[in-house]
């Protein structure tokens, strides 16, 4: 999401003559884009921040801002305690070139007002070259879950229009893009005039056959039939869901205000199964959220032996203020969510390694990324499951369809061979 928002940054100071730098030695303007998640998401821009403050003393002329949820959440004490020169949160980002256009001056300024309106609709993201690209379709939460800070730092769900979004793809289509993800904090939300999430994500599919169309997130309270049978009438909607579940006790969960039960969950994955054969699942799970037994600790542990997710982003509750869980406190010792994680961690491993390694032997249509992280001797693509695939190099660029014959697996990425190629 803040790769997304970057990009419409980028897109708005580059109409007002602003280009992108990767040396922050030449920059005249230097703006992190933040997130509030968890406490060590912002730890890491505070220490960022000290940093870049010396950067400063050496070039006092030098712009420096904040944008994005800490924006949002710290405002002008972020001044206070950095010495920058701008605050904008992410509904604010039309002001950016007038703000750094003051901040040359002299001013300080800050915008901080959430919308109930603005989407960025008309605003063109800068998109840096590849196969992939990144459209947000709605912005802001509505669900509050109790844990979580994005319905305060981002305000209240609204969605972009669905001939603007259709618009947008055709014109990535052009321009080589092979693989588009719809964004948003809980995209079943979506609506336009009359139209869901699944008449967007066919829409979008609909614009080429040759594209693949991914989305996240789905939150499992309102993941709709409609929207399950659209991902299996198109070959082109990827078969991979990523689904949060945050724990498997329903006792928990009803703390959590997700609405939902461990039932309601385990049902929609048996349905969503039996509908999308060979559908990719992953999700995210909180450990040590307040008040959270051992035995509701072990719920977790068995819905997730339950799934069988293909992958998981797993977290420490991070206590966020303001929240209605923070008035709950942090009763869980540090060593315990710490145990509790390591222990769902190696879980999650254990069973990826699993669900890969019983993919040996078959044939997979992969999409070409590049060269492999590892090796100039082989490269790396994706299925439409969204697994990584490593194979020998050959005459492939990225956004080539190949079919690699799987020989080995772990529990990150699977190793095989070309048998044929699609494009
Ligand atoms: N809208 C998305 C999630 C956005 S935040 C959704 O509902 O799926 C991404 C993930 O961060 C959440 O799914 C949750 O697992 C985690 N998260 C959010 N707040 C957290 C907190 N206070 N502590 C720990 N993890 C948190
Ligand atoms: Fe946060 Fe819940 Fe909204 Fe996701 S659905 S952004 S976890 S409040």
């Amino acid at each position: 999401m803040n790769l997304a928002d970057t990009e419409i940054v980028l897109g708005i100071l580059n109409k007002s003559g602003y280009s992108p730098t990767q040396a922050i030695d030449e920059a005249d303007v230097v703006l992190l884009n933040t997130c509030s998640v968890r406490e060590h998401a912002e730890e890491k821009i505070h220490q960022r921040l000290n940093v870049i403050r010396k950067q400063m003393a050496e070039k006092p002329e030098l712009v420096v801002g904040v944008l994005g949820c800490m924006a949002e959440r710290l405002r002008s004490s972020l001044m206070q305690r950095h010495n920058v020169d701008i605050v904008v949160g992410p509904d604010e980002y039309r002001k950016l070139p007038d703000l750094v256009d003051g901040a040359f001056t002299g001013s300080q300024g800050i915008g901080v007002r959430l919308s109930r309106t603005e989407t960025y609709d008309d605003v063109t993201p800068f998109r840096s070259e590849g196969i992939s690209a990144w459209i947000s379709v709605m912005r802001g939460c509505d669900k509050f879950c109790t844990f979580c800070i994005v319905p305060f730092t981002r305000g209240r769900e609204r969605s972009r229009t669905l001939t603007s979004v259709v618009a947008e793809v055709e014109q990535l289509v052009k321009q080589g893009f092979r693989e588009i993800t719809l964004l948003g904090q809980n995209v079943n939300s979506y609506i336009d005039s009359g139209h869901d999430f699944a008449d967007l994500l066919s829409a979008v599919a609909d614009v080429d056959p040759g594209l693949r169309v991914r989305f996240t997130t789905s939150h499992p309270q309102d993941l709709s039939d409609k929207l399950i049978d659209s991902i299996a009438a198109h070959d082109n909607l990827c078969n991979y869901i990523h689904l949060p579940v945050q724990s498997g006790s329903t006792r928990v969960l009803e703390a959590m205000n997700r609405t939902y039960t461990r039932e309601h969950y385990l049902a929609l994955v048996s349905k969503i199964r039996s509908r999308i054969p060979g559908v990719a699942l992953s999700t995210d799970i909180i450990s040590g959220f307040p008040t959270e037994s051992e035995g509701e600790h072990k719920e977790t542990l068995s819905l997730m032996e339950e799934v069988r997710y293909d992958g998981a982003y797993m977290f420490k509750y991070s206590p966020r203020e303001g929240t209605p869980a923070y008035r709950l406190g942090d009763d869980i010792p540090e060593e315990v969510k710490a145990r509790r994680l390591s222990e769902i961690i190696s879980l999650q491993q254990k069973i990826s390694g699993e669900v890969n390694e019983s993919l040996v032997g078959n044939t997979m249509n992969v999409m070409v990324d590049g060269p492999s992280k590892k090796s100039e001797l082989q490269m790396s693509g994706r299925t439409d499951t969204n697994k990584t695939v490593v194979f020998q190099a050959g005459q492939y660029k990225p956004g080539d369809l190949v079919l690699v014959k799987v020989e080995r697996a772990t529990s990150a990425t699977l190793f095989g061979q070309v048998v044929g190629s699609l494009s």
